[in-house]
């Protein structure tokens, strides 16, 4: 049996319930949107088209309040653009309007960081406007990565250059600002996937929590070490195609207060 493409996703999945991967990446049920998910889509989105703008005409005294309103007024066409994904979701207005104005916040929030990199590269290395934006910007946006020797794959939110360091950054919308150990496993990914296709690893990775700050970590042997290990044994665990040999791993991710899992009704049919 070939061994089957993972991400950092499908690995989580499978080490937070194997039966959940089962259904997921060897049937293929569909999953379910949730606003968790077309929310993150949406911020995701106004990120990466955020590096579009022209730079060119602001100047120093009215930048923050011009960037400021093309964020915004970006932000607002992303989420109409996603209108029938969110109504689809079935939830009421009040709510829909709740994640509408926690996704503006954390924007504001990015924005404010981006504003006290720009006056500080101003500032400290006597920068127009212009040259602070193009050194802050990112090298790449929103890039896949696929190796077929890890046969791993994953999309690296921002690629950014630092002399001729290589910082890989993913943003997260989540509730807490925890390095939980998902989240390292995922950052070991992915600078072992720029690492085969550049040949190099990249000097730091981290995570862009938007409603906090970024956490940025230095790539050392142990995060690739563990990465390749989660790699190995994924593999391992996912060779076969028989369901009992994905175990139900049952908890709090089967059902809670307000959902259940995707997988809910079929999983208490099934042994
Ligand atoms: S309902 Fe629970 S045990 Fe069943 S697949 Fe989902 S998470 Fe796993």
């Amino acid at each position: 049996m070939p061994k089957r493409v993972q991400s950092p996703s499908s690995i989580n999945t499978y080490k937070q319930c194997p039966r959940r991967y089962f259904y997921q990446y060897i049937i293929k049920y569909p999953t379910k949107a949730n606003i968790h998910t077309v929310r993150g889509n949406i911020v995701h989105e106004a990120l990466e088209k955020f590096f579009s703008v022209d730079i060119s005409t602001f100047n120093d005294e009215s930048f923050k309040k011009e960037l400021s309103f093309f964020m915004k007024n970006l932000f607002d066409a992303c989420w109409a653009g996603a209108s029938n994904r969110l109504h689809k979701l079935g939830i009421d207005d009040e709510r829909i309007s709740f994640y509408y104005d926690e996704s503006t916040q954390m924007l504001a929030n990015w924005l404010n960081h981006l504003f006290d990199g720009l006056e500080n590269e101003m500032k400290q290395s006597d920068l127009s406007l212009q040259e602070a934006f193009r050194k802050l910007k990112p090298i790449e946006l929103e890039k896949e990565f696929k190796d077929k020797e890890l046969m791993v794959r994953g999309f690296i939110d921002v690629i950014h250059k630092d002399g001729d360091d290589i910082i890989l950054v993913d943003y997260k919308t989540s509730k807490s600002s925890e390095l939980k150990d998902e989240y390292l496993l995922q950052l070991g990914i992915y600078a072992m996937l720029y690492e085969k296709q550049h040949g190099k690893y990249p000097v730091k990775v981290g995570l862009w929590f938007l409603k906090d700050k970024p956490v940025m970590l230095k790539v050392t042997p142990k995060l690739i070490k563990d990465a390749l290990f989660e790699v190995e044994q994924i593999h391992f665990a996912t060779e076969s195609e028989r369901i009992g040999d994905y175990p139900k791993k049952e908890s709090g991710l089967c059902r809670w207060s307000t959902g259940q899992c995707d997988f809910y009704d079929i999983c208490t049919r099934e042994r």
